[in-house]
């Protein structure tokens, strides 16, 4: 792996313990612990003396690591979760090569670059990318990882870095020393991050979905290393559980659901119309005035509501669950009112029609009582 040297320590010297309520925070003047976000990079975790590492920030002058236990002051060993280390390389390296991609076959330009523990992102300065070019990008990023080119890190400074063709030049104000991480001709950028010293440790890049931010740049999130084979892993499983389910092929499963679909919606017209059918049917039975109280489904509640005339009565429709109350005579408010005085529950709605979920069961005579002492009938 390409470590920036001074992560390469297996000591630290702790110069101060701090205790904020049950946080600890160890302070040291350098570790060879990677700070959480630095570059866009995943901090390392691990551990120091016998306290665990839980995360890691730096300020001015210290680095400081959140322990899982209180320590002394001192000099102590400590452990650095290697195989994090070695995904961390996996998916920065892979973003030098996917950017250097996206210029080549493009001159598409990376502005930012965000890892995350599932999937790293990186914006590129176009709000959309044609298919094609997404997919050649992808597949010559592969060939460099494929090519097993070495990852070389070159350590410079700012008038050194100028023998180089870098994706992107440094500011002319950078002091000190510089690091290059140069993957044979393919790319060269100033990066202080963990990368492999091979291209083929990479494992395979894989894109796995784009979108469009803040207007004109487009997000794009890959996996590389394990992570690729972690995704394939997944979708694979969920894809052969979804075809045996739907007792189909692979290559038929779209076909499948796209038929599904079209059924389902069929399916949903036809139930729409016979529910239709069915109010239509028993609106002729009810009465024309007073309280009209009717039982069934919510679809057909819809529909009876809609078709009845409600000019000299007021309907309660119940779909087993809340009841739906209109009227054109009376105003169904107050009657909201007082159920949810009696009853409890919530409702509410407009003077010509409310709905109402009561909190514990109500019969046909419940309205009957309200109904006769808020409207008299
Ligand atoms: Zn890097």
């Amino acid at each position: 792996m390409r470590i920036f040297k001074a992560y390469s320590n297996n000591r630290i010297q702790i110069e101060k313990i701090e205790n904020n309520n049950g946080k600890i925070l160890a302070y040291s003047k350098s570790s060879p612990f990677y700070p959480d976000g630095k570059g866009g990079q995943l901090g390392d975790r691990g551990s120091i003396g016998p306290a665990h590492v839980l995360s890691v920030r730096e300020n001015d002058d210290y680095i400081i690591c959140e322990l899982d236990k209180e320590i002394q002051p001192g000099e102590y060993d400590v452990t650095i979760d290697e195989e994090r280390r070695m995904d961390i390389a996996q998916q920065h390296t892979a973003q030098h090569i996917l950017s250097a991609a996206f210029i080549e076959i493009a001159n598409i330009k990376t502005v930012s670059f965000h890892m995350g523990d599932e999937y790293c992102t990186i914006d590129v300065e176009t709000a959309f990318i044609e298919p094609d070019v997404l997919n050649e990008a992808e597949e010559l990023a592969n060939k460099i990882v494929q090519s097993c080119t070495e990852v070389e890190e070159i350590i410079t400074d700012l008038e050194g870095s100028r023998n180089y063709s870098l994706r992107k030049p440094l500011s002319d104000k950078v002091k000190g020393e510089v690091r290059l991480i140069k993957i044979g001709q393919f790319d060269v950028s100033a990066c202080s991050g963990f990368h492999t010293e091979n291209t083929g440790e990479v494992g395979m890049i894989k894109i796995i979905d784009t979108e469009k931010v803040k207007g004109e740049l487009t997000r794009l999130y890959f996996v590389a290393g394990i992570r690729s084979l972690k995704y394939f892993q997944k979708y694979n499983s969920v894809i052969n559980e979804l075809a045996k389910m739907l007792t189909t092929s692979l290559d038929e499963l779209q076909a499948r659901i796209v038929k599904m679909q079209n059924q389902m919606k069929e399916q949903a017209s036809t139930l729409s119309k016979i529910s239709e059918e069915y109010a239509r049917c028993i609106s002729t039975n009810l009465k024309n005035d007073g309280l009209v109280y009717v039982e069934g489904y919510n679809e057909v509640g819809n529909f009876l509501l809609k078709i009845m005339d409600l000019s000299n009565r007021i309907v309660v429709f119940f779909d087993g669950t809340r009841y739906l109350i209109a009227s054109h005579k009376y105003d169904v408010r107050p009657m909201i009112k007082k159920l949810m005085e009696v009853y409890g529950g919530r409702g509410g709605g407009k003077a010509e029609f409310a709905n109402y979920q009561p909190e514990k069961k109500m019969e046909r005579s419940d309205f009957e009582r309200i109904c006769s002492e808020v409207y008299q009938i």
